[in-house]
């Protein structure tokens, strides 16, 4: 196996797993190996090399270094989940930490800060990151341990200057974490904005088929004692993903560039239809000159704005049920970064603490084509 891969553009690097050749057998695609257990060195006593998958086994190696050179990083960590990888990175803290995050967060993680994590006795505050002076103004009251960024944020899809935020941070000595899952490294390239850390859900558009549920870390370069930190936790709390799942990622990931651009392509024509429709009250998409974050996407993602958008339709949460119940071709169902695309009233999925607005729809937009898509939203609209 090689191990440096060549400086290639990251349709190259995706489309041939950084060609990796299996030493043993010449083939091009990678093995699983299912072991979990490896012969000791009787000499060392498995001081050196490996020993036991839940600390590492040679089927993450791959896919862990496909994305840290798609993200730029030092290195990557596979993990269980996203939300493994990010209770990992938090787990980096002790009790008495303070923790930054943005007011439109990923639901999962405000419920593991509100229960876990405060019960673990860490600080959490919630700032607008649209408003970066009075995001100074509370890292200058209380200095952060860490600060998270997550962009565009689910469900209104907010956009945050990951540049200016990761500045701020590393002003009062903060570790700077960014979940990069909605934006792909297609699209953002955080590290190159200064982030530390960067976090996928890999159940979404890395793996892309809506049949893995897996997460990553990337860490940046330099950041080399902090990955080893972090494969020490992921060991120590067992969120290790199985070697069959590393191994369906990988296979996953090769498509990624191919499909961002068709899902990009598509959510894009799909914004500008709800946006001309006389039902549609408001279109949430970065893509969208109408779009408080449309400036900041422009400069901050690149060759697309993604394939997640959110609508508000006339005639409020009753005929938001009703568009999710007509549509045919669309489904109705929770995640997204799949082939297929789906919708979901989200507020139902949030909980209580939810700040979403109970009418509105988000739509996690796929592969299929357009014109079916936007066919099928005109008549469930009308319905
Ligand atoms: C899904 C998701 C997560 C959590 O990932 P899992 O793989 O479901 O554990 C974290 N962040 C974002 C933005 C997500 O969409």
């Amino acid at each position: 196996m090689s191990h440096t891969p060549p400086a290639l553009t990251p349709q190259t690097l995706l489309a041939q797993a950084l060609g990796w050749i299996d030493e043993e057998t010449d083939a091009l695609g990678p093995a699983i190996r299912p072991a979990t257990t490896f012969l000791r060195d009787p000499a060392d006593l498995g001081r050196a090399g490996r020993s036991f998958t839940r600390d590492d086994n040679p089927t993450f190696l791959q896919a862990e270094a496909l994305l840290a050179a798609l993200e730029g990083g030092e290195g990557g960590l596979l993990f269980s989940s996203g939300m493994a990888a990010a209770t990992a990175a938090l787990h980096t803290l002790r009790p008495g930490a303070h923790v930054v995050v943005p007011t439109r967060l990923y639901s999962g993680l405000r419920h593991w800060l509100a229960t876990h994590g405060a019960a673990w006795g860490l600080a959490v505050t919630e700032a607008d990151y649209g408003d970066l002076a009075g995001l100074k103004a509370i890292l200058d009251a209380r200095p952060a341990d860490l600060v998270w960024i997550e962009t565009p944020a689910n469900p209104l899809w907010h956009v945050s200057d990951i540049s200016a935020v990761s500045e701020l941070a590393h002003g009062c000595g903060a570790l700077v974490v960014a979940d990069n899952t909605v934006a792909t490294p297609i699209l953002t390239r955080p590290i190159e904005r200064s982030v530390d850390l960067v976090l996928h859900s890999g159940s979404k558009y890395l793996n892309g088929h809506a049949d893995v549920v897996a997460g990553a870390l990337v860490a940046a370069p330099g950041q080399g004692a902090l990955l080893r930190r972090l494969a020490a936790i992921r060991n120590d709390y067992g969120a290790v993903l199985g070697p069959f799942e590393a191994w369906l990622l990988l296979r996953g990931m090769r498509t990624l560039k191919l499909r961002m651009e068709t899902i990009c392509r598509n959510a894009l024509a799909i914004a500008g239809m709800l946006q001309d429709h006389a039902g549609v009250v408001e279109v949430l998409y970065p893509g969208l000159a109408s779009h408080p974050g449309h400036g900041l996407a422009a400069t901050q993602m690149s060759s697309g704005f993604g394939g997640m958008l959110s609508f508000r339709v006339a005639g409020g949460e009753p005929a938001a049920h009703r568009v999710a119940g007509a549509v045919r071709t669309i489904r109705q169902a929770i995640s997204f970064g799949g082939l297929e695309t789906v919708i979901e009233i989200r507020r139902g999925m949030e909980g209580p603490q939810s700040h979403t607005p109970p009418d509105l729809l988000r739509l996690s937009v796929g592969i299929e084509a357009a014109e079916d898509l936007i066919a099928d939203l005109t008549q469930a609209l009308a319905a």
